[in-house]
């Protein structure tokens, strides 16, 4: 039994219909690669990837070995890329034997899976990266044509395609996405093989599923919208997308403040008036940014309740004066719907100055997770 007062909802209805949204953008024959990296983006590796595998996505996409492996020993059979490819022979080693498409970067670990293909007598599907402008992983524009030539020596690998990534994409007035799209297809069409054209090609992160129908390629690589998340704050989405992860903890106490009693740490708040407060289960241990203190709200019985005061590592103080009575025992909604009202992930990152993505890992990762459809 889950005796935890902080509780961590998953609702797997709700990113199936994100899953709908992103195939309503790309339509039926553009593939679709379900990025579940970091647990998932906290929303948990394994029942997250099971039920985007029963939706019908095409393709996993994950950093490291080790969760490819997690998926792997949990019967998940559709198509794995490594994002952050492999990099020593024991790794090249299990993407061979796992069937897993590694992106290739550099030619020693090109070198390290076509011995593992000899030995294995296997061949290997690959990606090959290249940096259009992101300015991390990838082999640059340039050296794309020897890299692509000593490939061609190597046996065993299967290029299935040029991946690479886009880097201000959430900011669709930004020029230079078009031009990483458009060194995206110069490369794409000085080195595809005119005999047989890279089938898999792929550029775009939910940015650009949502912002460049024309960074589309063959293959999108959605992650953030996936669970309901915007590329950043501000971020306009063309389609409605659902959170899908929900944070709730409790009311502990009700109190009535006297006008100039001071809240928590530091003495941060100060009440210029008679106020009723609440202090709520969760603080900064369990994932709430700090940066919240005196800007963010939180939802008690369906109403929205101002944060006062500092937040503290497991407890954080709201104003119900407005929010209506509440009892201990209340729940309190950090994250998620509570009636009519709804808190995105986006919300709280705004409060907290970063981005979605960090808060959903960081609230996610932290709990136990509770799975609805
Ligand atoms: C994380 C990641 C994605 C997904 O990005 P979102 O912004 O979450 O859609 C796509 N491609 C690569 C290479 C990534 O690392």
């Amino acid at each position: 039994m889950n005796m935890e007062k902080n509780k961590v909802l998953i609702d797997l209805g709700a990113l199936s219909r994100n899953l709908e949204q992103v195939r309503r953008l790309v339509g039926r024959r553009t593939r679709i690669m379900g990025v579940v990296k970091s647990d998932a983006y906290g929303h948990g590796l394994v029942p997250v990837s099971k039920s985007l595998e029963a939706q019908g996505i095409d393709r996993l996409g994950v950093a490291w070995l080790s969760e490819a492996l997690r998926l792997r020993q949990e019967g998940i059979g559709v198509p794995i890329t490594l994002l952050g490819g492999i990099g020593t022979p024991e790794e090249a080693a299990q993407a061979v034997r796992l069937g897993l498409t590694p992106v290739l970067y550099d030619l020693s670990a090109a070198q390290m899976l076509a011995s593992e293909c000899a030995e294995q007598g296997r061949k290997v599907e690959v990606q090959i990266k290249v940096d259009t402008g992101m300015g991390r992983l990838g082999v640059s524009p340039t050296n794309l044509g020897s890299f692509l030539h000593d490939l061609g020596r190597l046996e065993g690998l299967v290029v299935k395609g040029i991946t690479s990534h886009l880097s201000c994409a959430d900011r669709p007035e930004d020029p230079y996405t078009a031009g990483q799209i458009r060194c995206f297809e110069d490369v794409m069409g000085s080195h595809a093989p005119r005999q047989a054209p890279f089938a898999e090609n792929s550029l775009a992160n939910s940015a650009g599923v949502m912002g460049f129908p024309e960074a589309h390629m063959e293959v999108v690589r959605p992650g953030i919208m996936l669970y309901g998340g915007l590329p950043a704050p501000g971020f306009r989405a063309p389609v409605p997308l659902e959170p899908v992860m929900h944070f709730r903890g409790v009311v502990l106490q009700v109190r009535d403040l006297p006008a100039g009693a001071c809240v928590s740490y530091g003495r941060t708040y100060r009440a210029a008036g008679p106020r009723k407060i609440a202090v709520l289960s969760a603080g900064y241990g369990d994932g709430l940014p700090r940066r919240m203190s005196n800007r963010g709200y939180v939802l008690i019985n369906g109403r929205r309740a101002p944060i006062i005061g500092t937040i503290c590592m497991n407890l954080t103080v709201c104003d119900i004066t407005e929010a209506g009575p509440a009892m201990p025992g209340d729940e309190a909604v950090f994250l998620g719907r509570s009636g009519n009202e709804i808190i995105t992930p986006d919300q709280l990152a705004r409060w907290a100055e970063t981005i979605s993505y960090e808060i959903l890992c960081s609230i996610g990762l932290r709990h136990h997770r509770t799975y609805v459809s």
